[in-house]
């Protein structure tokens, strides 16, 4: 028995298919990378000793899809892979809808048929659209801003209309506020295409001078100095969480949403200062206009995960800086390896 990993090369797939691996757990990862590079199933691999297999596949590619399912013994499926560019949705809607929502279709279709009905997916603080109040608590009313958080709140509907409709399937609902950090071994990471949407990968880049100053989106929120409030969560502690929903689901049936943050936030300029202090790395910003769509403040009531999962993050902001650091000097390109060519 193995668990299927969707979305299992980009950022925060990775770091779950190493914790999962050094649980014990066999797993298989799919993903069309599309937003990833092969390189990080090597670094998976290279990090955990272990061998699992990997295709690339994509969620759209039903057929494909089903031989995977066919030729292995799935117990669960932790389902990371989707589109997540806030700005990018906007501009391509249709391909949002079809690549998130038609991708989560054809997979929960296929869990059905091969009755796989347990799964972990990846939803967002963004499904909160503007919360009248923090800390927010899974209870709060839900909306959408753009088309990719409607895409993850049509997931979360879909989702739970799967479950009236059938009572055998077990689904957590895992609501991400802001994942930064990366391994503390810095061989995985994001690793960002073209310029990051982003503030932690932004600020790694100005940090190494990729690029010459981070634009902070507004000084004149409601906020202890002005900028934006987030509650910023280690990509380990994230994945941690994960592992306890899995956990959770072995022994419930249902479908359960878990809010996944610190409980604590953090604004633009704390993380710029940690970041500095922490790395002896001053970062350059200038202060620009609000960007459209953000909300002042943002950070989870984690109450709920602590209660019924058991899970706290532990990591705090220093190590969030430090581990996105080691991994950004670390791989300076990302996963790309420079090409030297030899004169
Ligand atoms: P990521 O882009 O690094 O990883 C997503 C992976 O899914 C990529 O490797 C991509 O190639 C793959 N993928 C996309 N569409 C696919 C398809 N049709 N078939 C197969 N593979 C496909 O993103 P991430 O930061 O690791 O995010 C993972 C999940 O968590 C996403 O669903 C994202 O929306 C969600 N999430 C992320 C954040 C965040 O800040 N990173 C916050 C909230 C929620
Ligand atoms: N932000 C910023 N400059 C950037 C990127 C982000 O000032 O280049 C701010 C953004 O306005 C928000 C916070 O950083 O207040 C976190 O933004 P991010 O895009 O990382 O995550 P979001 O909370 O929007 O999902």
């Amino acid at each position: 028995m193995s668990i299927l990993v969707t979305g299992g090369a980009g950022y925060i797939g990775s770091h779950a298919a190493v914790e999962l691996l050094k649980t014990g757990y066999d797993i298989v990862i799919v993903d069309n990378l599309s937003n990833s590079n092969f390189e990080s199933i090597n670094r998976v691999k290279e990090l955990t000793g272990k061998e699992f297999p990997f295709y690339k596949c994509d969620l759209l590619d039903r057929d494909e899809l089903n031989t995977i399912f066919e030729n292995h013994n799935f117990e669960a499926v932790m389902h990371f892979a989707g589109l997540k560019a806030v700005g990018e949705s906007v501009e391509i809607p249709l391909m949002y809808y079809h690549n998130n929502i038609t991708g989560t279709i054809n997979l929960c279709d296929l869990m059905a048929k091969h009755d796989v009905k347990k799964l972990v997916f990846s939803s967002s603080a963004t499904v909160y659209g503007h919360p009248d109040s923090v800390p927010i608590d899974e209870s709060f009313p839900l909306s959408a801003t753009n088309p990719y958080g409607r895409t993850k709140l049509m997931i979360e509907d879909i989702l739970r209309d799967l479950y009236i409709s059938d009572s055998t399937w077990r689904i957590a609902l895992l609501r991400y506020f802001n994942p930064i950090g990366a391994h503390e071994s810095g061989r995985i990471g994001e690793n960002p295409n073209g310029i990051p949407n982003n503030l932690m990968p932004y600020i790694t880049q100005v940090a190494i001078g990729k690029r010459e100053k981070l634009s902070v989106f507004g000084n004149d929120y409601e906020t202890h100095d002005g900028t934006g409030v987030r509650d910023f969560i280690h990509v380990i502690d994230l994945v941690k969480g994960h592992l306890k929903a899995l956990k959770f689901l072995d022994k419930n049936k249902g479908i359960e949403t878990f809010n996944l943050g610190t409980g604590t936030g953090y604004s633009v300029m704390d993380l710029i200062n940690a970041f500095s202090t922490i790395n002896s790395k001053a970062i350059p910003y200038q202060f620009v206009d609000r960007r459209p769509g953000d909300i002042a403040i943002c950070y989870a009531n984690p109450t709920k995960a602590e209660k019924v999962l058991g899970w706290r993050a532990e990591k705090d902001l220093n190590e969030m800086c430090k581990d996105s650091w080691k991994w950004q000097t670390d791989n300076p390109n990302g996963y790309e390896q420079k090409v030297l060519v030899q004169s």
